[in-house]
């Protein structure tokens, strides 16, 4: 288990010591509002589809265990994210002295891994749970225009059913332990990361420019 912190953050350090999950299915630009902030306010971004693609493309041990549930659209095992995610965490832990903030993109996409992570990281460590909503004519037409080598036809129905059958379920069991942000990601890139920005930080670090 990680070492148990306190989860600790103030306006002056904007969102680098949060620790964000962002949630969504594919196409709903985690990746892309993920990027923005972490660019914006150094915040870690964790995803795990990226890890997970990475490992793929340099064939390491994990990448060949997990090539096909990657390619074809299928959740990977539980015991494979999860220890992808606790290593990056942890080596992000040791580089660190102060809190170790970080958005975490894609995971949890299940009850069973939302209550390992929980378990991970001890509770009360997640402090900001982001639900970008999106419509399915928008999915398509932005995994139609992204053309990642997962992005055909049968793959992408696979992870739509998927996000319905785990992922809203998980995040509607979420809403009842921690509050979740639920954004409308149908929007621009802009228009997005803007509400998103608006409603993480408080009021006072928006009027003083502090973001
Ligand atoms: P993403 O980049 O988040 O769309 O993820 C791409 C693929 O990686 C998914 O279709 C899954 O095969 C795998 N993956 C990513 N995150 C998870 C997760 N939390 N649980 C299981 N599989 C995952």
């Amino acid at each position: 288990m990680l070492e148990s912190r306190q989860a600790s953050w103030s306006c002056t350090d904007g969102l680098a010591s949060r620790r964000i999950l962002v949630i969504g299915p594919p196409g709903a630009g985690k990746g892309t509002q993920c990027k923005i902030l972490s660019d914006r306010y150094g915040t870690e971004h964790i995803s795990t589809g990226e890890l997970l693609r990475e490992a793929v493309d340099t064939g390491t041990p994990l990448g060949r265990a997990v090539r096909h549930y990657v390619a074809e659209g299928f959740l990977v095992p539980d015991r494979l994210v999860l220890r992808v995610v606790h290593d990056r965490i942890r080596s992000l832990a040791t580089r660190r002295t102060g809190p170790v903030g970080f958005l975490l993109d894609g995971v949890p996409r299940t009850i069973r891994q939302a209550e390992a992570l929980d378990a991970l990281m001890a509770a009360g460590q997640i402090d900001t749970v982001i639900h970008l909503t999106v419509s399915d004519s928008v999915v398509v037409e932005r995994l139609t225009a992204r053309g990642r080598s997962d992005d055909d036809r049968g793959s992408v129905h696979r992870r739509l059913e998927t996000y319905r059958r785990f992922t809203i379920p998980m995040v509607a069991w979420m809403s009842g332990l921690r509050p979740v942000l639920a954004i409308d990601a149908d929007r621009s890139v802009t228009d997005v990361a803007a509400d998103i920005v608006s409603q993480l930080l408080p009021r006072d670090a928006l009027t003083q420019g502090s973001v």
